[in-house]
């Protein structure tokens, strides 16, 4: 990296002296309620879409907020870099979560309150802070120098907080207009407070619900016991098949497509300034367990794994009950790892418990999602200049890190549009995405601003 590289004086000056604005910007944004689960909120959702669309306006780009089925897409595109300019497009999302439960607010969620370098409102980080920062410093380019050095396109959707449908579809049908060279995503954190972080793999999900019958109805364990099949049971043992004792998953080619992580991304991950008492503290558990032979950041990260997450049978209520339940049903799912495919996981999964069942169950399995996963490697000029501007911003070298989650969209756009993605999240792990008391990191607000003013400048030398 080269350490000499500087946000450039007019850029940051420009940050520097509208930075009140930029703040009090933020704050209208996030006063609008833009709840995407909940039907009474679609219009505020819809007037997020249209703050958003008139913000990009005020900076000279063409706007249009997409009407869909569901909440508006917001495209907004700016082309007017000289000849041979690479072309960005920036995601981004302005739907949150529900804010409750709302007394385990300090302040309420949709009145924007600093605290301690701490701007905390519902969305402040997931994701109108992160959207905010990035349109702060396309700001700065078209004020200061009147052009931007590179192409963009902002693609803003209302459906993140639910399932991404709209855009999805969006994406598929508007290839050709959104067709860019590189893939800007800040809707994620950083490894750790101060660290810049570059993420470089995501895992995929498979999710399964498994209903074990036996019966018409519950029976009678004294009249009927010894002589039926119990589903609680059969469900228990087509569980105990899933993990061998070395907690690897049982399932017979479940394994079969894993695309072996790269040295570089080893070596990355190993360097991590990891805490695992922490990590152990902050999950309330005695001890870690998982596949043996990894560690914690490979199981979280790079190691596809089955879980249950949840069973229920029979009578669970207070005191005995002496009843054969009619049913049982668990819901398992699968984080996956490149290149296992939701699909062939469902196949796999199917086969298994078919082979699984004792004889007299009757066992259904519906899968109710999947997602791909996705790894990219870090290498080349978006990456590259991440690594500087990053740098440059934060006066840290920025790390590889991965995250054991899912983000959908991302295996979306790099299937459609084709271009490498970059992940460069502001967030911190700390910050209570989903939860009450969202917060996000000035500091971060304003590094981010300027890694992303000089990133395009970087790009365009670089495209
Ligand atoms: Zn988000």
């Amino acid at each position: 990296m080269n350490m000499r590289t500087r946000v450039p004086d007019d850029l940051e000056v420009w940050l520097a002296t509208n930075e009140e604005r930029a703040l009090a910007e933020l704050f209208d944004f996030l006063r609008i309620p833009s709840i995407s689960a909940k039907p009474e909120h679609a219009g505020d959702v819809r007037r997020a879409a249209l703050w958003l669309a008139d913000a990009l306006q005020r900076i000279e780009f063409d706007v249009e907020v997409v009407s869909t089925s569901g909440h508006p897409v917001v495209i907004a595109e700016w082309r007017r870099a000289p000849v041979g300019a690479p072309t960005v497009l920036i995601y981004g999302h302005y739907d949150v979560q529900p804010p409750e439960p709302l007394d385990r607010w300090t302040s309420p969620p949709f009145e924007p309150t600093l605290r301690d370098g701490m701007l905390f409102a519902r969305g402040a980080v997931d994701d109108k802070g992160q959207l905010w920062l990035h349109v702060c410093a396309l700001a700065a380019h078209i004020a200061v120098r009147r052009t931007l050095p590179v192409n963009v396109i902002v693609l803003a959707e209302g459906e993140e907080e639910v399932g991404s449908r709209s855009v999805i579809r969006l994406i598929e049908e508007n290839a050709e207009r959104l067709r860019a060279d590189a893939i800007v995503i800040s809707d994620t954190p950083m490894f750790a407070p101060g660290l810049p972080s570059i993420l470089a793999s995501l895992r995929g999900i498979a999710y399964f619900q498994v209903e074990v019958g036996g019966t018409a109805g519950d029976l009678h364990s004294g009249q009927y016991g010894g002589a039926v099949l119990n589903p609680a049971t059969a469900l228990a043992r087509i569980v105990s098949t899933l993990h061998d004792s070395d907690g690897r998953v049982a399932i017979p080619g479940f394994y079969d497509a894993l695309r072996p992580i790269s040295i570089e991304l080893q070596a990355s991950l190993d360097a991590l300034p990891f805490d695992e008492q922490l990590f152990r503290a902050n999950a309330g558990a005695a001890t870690l367990a998982g596949e043996r032979g990894y560690t914690t950041l490979q199981r979280t990260w790079v190691r596809p794994t089955c879980e249950v997450n949840g069973m229920i049978s029979g009578y669970t209520g207070t005191g005995a009950k002496t009843v054969i339940p009619a049913s049982a049903m668990a819901k398992i799912s699968f984080r996956l790892v490149p290149d296992q495919a939701p699909e062939e996981i469902e196949r796999l999964f199917r086969h298994h418990v078919e082979q699984c069942a004792p004889p007299g169950a009757t066992v259904r399995v519906r899968m109710l999602h999947g997602g791909r996963p996705w790894r990219v490697v870090t290498d080349g000029p978006l990456f590259d200049a991440a690594r500087v501007a990053l740098g440059a911003a934060f006066e840290r070298i920025p790390v590889v890190a991965a995250t054991g989650g899912a983000i959908p969209i991302v295996s979306h756009l790099e299937r459609v549009i084709g271009a490498p993605i970059l992940l460069m999240g502001f967030g911190l792990p700390s910050e209570n995405a989903h939860a009450p008391d969202e917060w996000i990191s000035l500091d971060n607000f304003r590094r981010g601003q300027r890694a992303c003013a000089l990133l395009w400048d970087l790009l365009a030398v670089e495209g």
